[in-house]
Formats: C-alpha cells, structure tokens, sequence
C-alpha cells in the first residue's frame, strides 16, 4: 500500500510482482503495518553483512547468511531481548558473540540490580559482553561489512546483527494526515479508531495507554498487537469491543536464566515524579530442598503512602518468570501491597517454597512502603 486518500475512502495499491499500481476503494480500512527494526544513521549501517530481524524472511536470510558465511565471530548491538535470544542462537551454532549496549547494562527494561544476573549469565556462556559503549559506525571494504566502531574499540566483524529497537511502520498514516503520538506511533481510541471515520488502526503501529502510568506508551509485542487487532475486528463487523490498555508485561530467557516484568520500572517512575518504595529479594522456585528448584529474584516497587504497586520485575532458573503473571494481575486489580500479600496462592515443594518469592517481596514491600 502506497497511499491512503481519505477524502475519496480508497488506498492506492501496488502489485509488486506484476508491477502494477490501481486505487482501491474501502468501506473500512484497518492499518496494521508493525514496526520496523531502527537502522540508525551512522557511517556504513547499511553495509552488507549488517542484519536486522523483524520479519519470518529476514530471519530466513539471516539463517542463509550464517550459511553461506560461516563466521566464527557475530557483533550484536543492543542488548535488549531480540539481542539476547539471538546470542544464544547463534551460540548454540558455536559461533563466537560480541555484544556492544551503550546503557551500563543489558535488558534495559529492567532494573539494573535485576539485569545484573542476566549479564552475568551472558559471560559465563561466553558471550564478550561491552556495555557503555555506543556502536558510532561501521567499518566496510567494497561495501562489505568489517568491523563495528564503538566509542572505545573496533571490533573486527564480518558480519553483524543490529537489536536496537524498533520504530512504528506509520508513514502511511502520516501522509494522510492521521494524527500520532508517543515516538510517532498512531493515535487511537479505545476502539482502535482513528479520529477519521471508518479508519482504525492496531498492532506494533499504534500508541497504546498505560494502565499504571496513565499516560500514552509505545510498546511493540505480539500480546497487544493480538488483543488489539481482535478488538478491531469487531469493531469493524459491527460489534462494541475496548481495549482498555497495556501494562508493559514482557517475557524472555537466555540459555536457563528467564526474565519478566511488568508496569513501570525505576526509572519510569522517577521521570513521572512518584514517590515510591522498592524492594528486590532473593529467593527460590521450589522448596529449597526440593530437586530442581532454582534461584530467583524478584523486585516489587510501589507508591510511597498509598502501598499501590506499580511494577514487578523478576529474573531466575526455570519456572522463575511466568510468576510476573500474579503480579501483572494484581496491578489489574489496583492492589496495594498489603493486598498482594494476602492472595492464596497455591504451594507443593515441587512448585514454590511455602512464601512464594513474589509473596516475600510483598511481605518486605509493607514495610518500607
Ligand atoms: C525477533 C522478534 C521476536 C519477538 N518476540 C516476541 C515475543 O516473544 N513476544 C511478543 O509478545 N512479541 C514478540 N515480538 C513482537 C511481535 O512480533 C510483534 O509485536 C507483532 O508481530 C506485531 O504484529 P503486527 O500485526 O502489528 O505487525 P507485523 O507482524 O509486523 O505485521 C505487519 C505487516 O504489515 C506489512 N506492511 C507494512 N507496511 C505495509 C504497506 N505499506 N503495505 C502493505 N503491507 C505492509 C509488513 O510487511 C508486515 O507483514 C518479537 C519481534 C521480533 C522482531
């Protein structure tokens, strides 16, 4: 899709493969373009060997690349959870990872005292991790690339992955004049409609509201966009359907160590200007006695007075972060802390120790709170 011409309800289409363009009218028009990995403009980005991965055919031509290339050695840049399920992809292809993250940690999603275990796994599997180093360029010979330049080094690299984030396919929306928002992402109602009747918008495209913060966020994951799209469709055939909003919920792992969270981490709640508590226990998956049980830590942070919470992080060995899914519910709820720690939730050795971590957390956020 070229264009879309509100004024006379039709968007203009081009056949890529007969090459041939024609308008098409509509009596309703759904934009569910996704988002689009960020290349950022730095000297040779688009140098060939420089990957990104968004789409079921660019992780094909990765996979042919690797192929073809057999490269020892990979540079990934971004540290994030794309960044991170493809180190330990490529490790298990016994391929040597480089990571280059310009933040002091991985996972910038979470908090640094939760990201640190994740780092630390990332090294013992290997992994030549450089944090606070920005990527400011390529090296390339004959287009192809050959090193990455970060603000400290050159790494030699014949080839490379950038994970550093995405931005959301909305020109087309632009162009038409619809209005958006949070980092250019398409403004919507609770419908899923834009203010241009019979034009609705959802998925990776769209700005969605936060359900803590209460503010408008942009966050691009297959949960929303699913949701979403499902209240558009019925909204398109006639039906009344809502999509109250996001909490931010994100889940990942590397090798045995998983990762989750959920609402709003430190940082976002400093720069709304809340006062709140923290607290990060340590804990286990099940009965410590119990064969299999993991370490565990979860991070619980809550409004100062009010006891209610505003996000939950957690990072452990396996069975460790589907937990957030208690916390994503309270935050739901509205629970307070207090609130929290009297929910009845289910315990056998082989499951939890008797506290559940997230309870332990709850019982320590009480009191700071
Ligand atoms: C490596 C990776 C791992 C991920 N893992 C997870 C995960 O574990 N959990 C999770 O929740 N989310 C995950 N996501 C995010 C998830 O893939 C997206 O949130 C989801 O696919 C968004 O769906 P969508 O329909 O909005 O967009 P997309 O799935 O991106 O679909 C948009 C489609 O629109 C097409 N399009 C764009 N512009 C035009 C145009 N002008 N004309 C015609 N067609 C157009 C695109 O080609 C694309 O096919 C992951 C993403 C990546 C890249």
């Amino acid at each position: 899709v070229l264009g879309i011409d509100i004024d006379d309800a039709r968007v203009q289409v081009r056949d890529l493969q007969r090459n041939k363009t024609w308008w098409e009218p509509y009596d309703q028009c759904l934009i569910a373009t996704g988002a689009s990995p960020i290349r950022p403009p730095i000297p040779h980005v688009d140098a060939e060997g420089i990957h990104t991965i968004n789409t079921l055919q660019t992780g094909i031509q990765l996979w042919e690349a690797l192929e073809e290339a057999a490269p020892k050695q990979i540079v990934i840049v971004g540290g994030g959870y794309v960044g991170l399920e493809m180190a330990e992809a490529l490790l298990k292809r016994d391929i040597q990872v480089a990571m280059v993250e310009m933040m002091p940690q991985v996972m910038p999603t979470v908090d640094p005292d939760v990201a640190e275990p994740v780092a630390q796994t990332l090294r013992e599997a290997g992994v030549d991790l450089y944090l606070e180093e920005k990527v400011e360029g390529f090296e390339a010979v004959d287009g192809k690339v050959q090193g990455v330049v970060t603000s400290e080094r050159t790494l030699p690299a014949k080839m490379v992955l950038l994970a550093v984030g995405i931005h959301p396919n909305s020109q087309l929306a632009a162009d038409a004049e619809l209005p958006l928002g949070v980092r250019d992402a398409i403004k919507v109602n609770e419908r899923m409609q834009t203010p241009v009747t019979g034009v609705w918008a959802a998925g990776d495209c769209v700005e969605s509201f936060h359900l803590v913060s209460r503010r408008p966020t942009y966050q691009g994951l297959a949960t929303m966009a699913n949701k979403q799209g499902r209240v558009a469709g019925l909204n398109l055939g006639g039906e009344y359907a809502t999509f109250p909003g996001v909490m931010g919920t994100s889940i990942t792992k590397f090798g045995e160590t998983e990762i989750a969270r959920t609402g709003l981490q430190t940082k976002e709640i400093e720069a709304i200007g809340w006062e709140y508590a923290a607290v990060t226990i340590d804990s286990h998956t099940r009965a410590r006695y119990y064969p299999g049980s993991a370490d565990i830590r979860v991070k619980l942070l809550a409004e100062k007075g009010s006891g209610r919470l505003l996000g939950g992080q957690i990072v452990g060995g396996e069975d460790a972060a589907k937990r957030i899914d208690v916390v994503v519910t309270a935050l739901h709820a509205g629970f307070t802390a207090g609130e929290l720690l009297n929910l009845d939730l289910a315990y056998a050795p082989p499951f939890s120790p008797v506290w559940d971590p997230v309870l332990i957390a709850a019982r320590q956020l009480i009191k700071v709170v």
